[in-house]
């Protein structure tokens, strides 16, 4: 472990914690069970990924713990935050201070240079930038020689790079990344999943990863499977070989 740290360890070891969470979209005969009573714990400075087919509810469970939607029923606990009670305002204010993005399509802003992208949710916050902590980033995802190019001058691995340099600049206390990789070719998918993964060994940094690709899964520390809103499965230090597998058994 580094000497700056991401987000303070909790005392649990858990990170998030949902219960009996349901989500309902539309009514009467339009009516979808989106999250039909989901439990599940996201372990503190792990990798998690969620997997599942197409309309399982990945998007809509992740969405819900970080304060994106409002289920319907249950209970989100991230750190010591209760978010089923919360409103709109207090949500949006979760999200700034707890929470950080990856985006498939990385979301910088053109008309920012890398560094300056980096230091905008600070800025939106009205936060002052920790410049230790600034210096850990750009090391850790390798950016120092690309902090002043603007996105259209960076491959998309390094703009992935600096988005994901974005997401932990508030320390936040989960990263969420929905299909990071979406946008990358193979090669580049990798080395991006890497710099993922060093920023839960080397930082400490809590991170939820949605994806469908087995070999992106693999990354994880954690596999949870999900399946017609329910949890569905899960898998500790997963292979791509076991992850298959456990795909093919809930029918993805
Ligand atoms: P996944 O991410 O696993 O593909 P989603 O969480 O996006 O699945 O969707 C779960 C189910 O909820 C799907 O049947 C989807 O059509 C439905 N759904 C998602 N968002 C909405 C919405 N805003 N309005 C209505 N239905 C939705
Ligand atoms: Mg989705």
């Amino acid at each position: 472990m580094n000497a700056v740290a991401a987000h303070p360890a909790t005392t649990t070891g858990i990170a998030a914690r949902v219960t009996g969470l349901t989500k309902v979209y539309g009514s009467g005969e339009a009516q979808v069970h989106a999250l039909a009573g989901v439990d599940l714990a996201i372990e503190d400075a792990r990798f998690t990924a969620i997997m599942g087919p197409s309309g399982s509810g990945k998007s809509t469970l992740m969405h819900c713990i970080a304060g994106l939607d409002q289920a319907t029923s249950g209970e989100v606990i991230v750190g010591d935050h209760s978010l089923a009670t919360m409103s709109d305002n207090e949500l949006t204010r979760f999200r700034r201070h707890h929470v950080g993005f990856v985006f498939q399509a990385f979301n910088l802003l053109p008309m920012l240079t890398a560094k300056q992208n980096m230091l905008l949710p600070l800025d939106l916050a009205g936060r002052d930038p920790d410049w230790p902590w600034f210096d850990e980033l750009v090391d850790v995802l390798a950016v120092a020689d690309r902090l002043s190019h603007r996105p259209t001058q960076l491959s998309g691995g390094q703009q992935q790079r600096v988005a994901i340099a974005r997401a932990l600049m508030s320390r936040p206390q989960i990263v969420f990344a929905d299909e990071p990789t979406g946008n990358l070719d193979s090669g580049t998918s990798g080395e991006v999943l890497g710099f993922l993964r060093r920023s839960v060994r080397e930082l400490g940094q809590t991170t939820v990863m949605v994806t469908h690709e087995p070999s992106a899964a693999a990354y994880a520390d954690r596999v949870v499977l999900i399946a017609d809103g329910k949890v569905a499965g899960q898998l500790d230090d997963p292979t791509q070989d076991g992850i298959l597998n456990a795909l093919r058994q809930i029918g993805a």
